[in-house]
């Protein structure tokens, strides 16, 4: 064994080491497109020891992948297939330090599941908004590092607005403890927001302190058929004219998206047939479950009385509601049974998003006749999963292989033309490393470059991501 790893097992213990074994769970993506080998996983239990950890591969020249729940979708939490980098798991750190009921906050560490997270908040009769399908295992260092979305966002923002402070472990070993629970410090640079979507390049968030929000009293759910998506935005604004900061969700999904779950989740009901577009419509209301229903009512309405939706299924329960969410987030997994794809999560400005899709999906139906869109997501904030799928009867990865650049390339110019971004909420990783280069202002480039060399100067940082 090398003298490297006796100096790791001597600062992490047993239950800290893996070494050697199947190690597949910590070096293969969630999406499995990026297969590495690890020289070994490290899992310490306090962030002494993953300063200590730090500090031992700085003296050894050892590169670092950060990993919390290995369920990113960019290729940024595992090892390359080197065998020289260690998988640094923050797995094992998962204490709560404390609520502050009466400051609105939660103190944990890194490596809690974000379910847990939700549930801590719960336990004190408040709520931590951030919400996502993988909140069963991914981990609040990971959706800090990633700055995740998720279905919350219109409401309540994405990580980063949910974060007053970090403790973190830089690149060279030093503990920075910013666990603040401030809302306000002005104190020059905004150093949490740095290490907030920085996709562990810059140093190791050991814990975090969250904000929380009152529970609402009431939440309401609906499905609604609209012809387009142009109706369906129309749908967003009288929705936010009429609950405003009560709408918590506004989703869609093509046809194509629920024939895919009809085809693959034959079980699930689908209460809403044959329109081009269906949007998930959830309103959490302060005050009670009789104004929620009027509310809710009241909207969805008025939305037919003017046109703007044709049919809608209100949701008569809790499991109800849970039901319309369960096909929205199966989306993802019926595209997997049907194949590999390729995906895009962009942001566009709100307006923009009915010309982009009308002049993508033509421009890509020209390049690939039959070529299959599943174009659902977070339209409330603007982000689109657009991904595409391989004609009918073609192979799909042999469809991937030959065209993938082909089709990144007529949908990133087309978000760049309409004001958008090529990266949403999943972040850059090894996926989107050459749309960065490519695509990112220059100037801005120049910067993160600069900041990266001055918090990691030796590139230990998981190195090959991000930049
Ligand atoms: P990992 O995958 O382990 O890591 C992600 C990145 O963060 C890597 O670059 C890693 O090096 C870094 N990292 C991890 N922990 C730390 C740390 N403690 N310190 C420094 N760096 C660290 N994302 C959304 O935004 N919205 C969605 O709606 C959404 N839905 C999803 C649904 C499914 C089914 C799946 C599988 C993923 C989804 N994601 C979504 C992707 C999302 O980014 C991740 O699920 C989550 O935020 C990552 O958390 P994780 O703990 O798994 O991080």
């Amino acid at each position: 064994m090398s003298e490297f790893v006796q100096a790791l097992r001597a600062l992490v213990g047993e239950a800290g080491l893996l070494c050697g074994g199947d190690l597949s769970a910590y070096e293969l993506d969630w999406r499995r497109r990026f297969p590495g080998r690890a020289l070994a996983v490290a899992s310490p239990a306090t962030t002494h020891e993953v300063a200590a950890v730090v500090k031992l591969c700085v003296a050894h020249g050892v590169a670092m992948v950060p990993q919390g729940g290995n369920t990113g979708l960019v290729g940024g939490s595992t090892p390359d297939a080197t065998g020289a980098q260690l998988v640094l798991s923050l797995r094992r750190m998962n204490q709560v330090r404390g609520v502050d009921a009466a400051n609105l906050t939660l103190t944990v560490e890194a490596g809690c599941v974000l379910q847990a997270v939700q549930a801590v908040a719960a336990e004190s009769g408040l709520l931590f908004p951030l919400s996502l399908a993988a909140q069963g295992s991914c981990t609040i260092g990971g959706n800090l590092a990633s700055n995740a979305g998720g279905t919350q966002v219109l409401r309540y923002g994405n990580a980063r607005e949910l974060c007053l402070g970090l403790e973190v472990v830089t690149a060279s070993g030093e503990i920075w403890n910013g666990l603040s629970g401030l809302r306000k410090d002005n104190t020059g640079y905004d150093l949490r927001n740095l290490f907030i979507g920085s996709e562990g390049t810059l140093g190791v968030i050991t814990a975090a302190t969250l904000k929380l929000y009152a529970q609402p009293q009431a939440q309401m759910t609906a499905l609604a058929a609209c012809a387009s998506l142009e109706a369906a935005l129309e749908l967003l604004r009288l929705a936010q004219q009429r609950a405003q900061a009560s709408l918590t969700g506004f989703e869609v999904m093509n046809a194509f998206s629920l024939a895919l779950l009809s085809k693959h989740f034959p079980q699930m009901q689908q209460p809403l047939g044959g329109s081009a577009w269906t949007v998930l419509l959830e309103l959490s209301d302060a005050e009670s479950e009789l104004h929620a229903k009027a509310l809710f009512e009241g909207l969805l309405e008025a939305a037919l009385e003017a046109g703007v939706i044709s049919d809608a299924a209100v949701a008569a329960s809790h499991a109800q509601a849970q039901a319309m969410w369960h096909l929205r987030e199966s989306i993802p997994l019926a595209q997997a049974q049907e194949g590999l794809n390729v995906k895009h999560d962009i942001a566009l400005p709100v307006s923009a998003i009915p010309n982009f899709a009308a002049a993508t999906d033509l421009a890509l139906e020209a390049a690939f006749p039959g070529v299959r869109l599943v174009n659902f997501g977070h339209l409330g904030d603007g982000n689109l999963h657009y991904n595409v799928q391989a004609p009918e009867g073609v192979e799909p990865q042999a469809f991937l292989s030959r065209h993938e650049a082909a089709i990144n390339a007529i949908v990133y110019d087309a978000v760049a033309v309409h004001g958008g971004s090529f990266s949403a909420e999943h972040g850059i990783g090894q996926l989107k490393r050459a749309e960065l280069a490519a695509r990112k202002d220059p100037v801005a480039l120049q910067m993160m470059h600069s900041i990266k060399k001055a918090l990691d100067p030796q590139g230990l940082m998981n190195p090959g991501r991000l930049l």
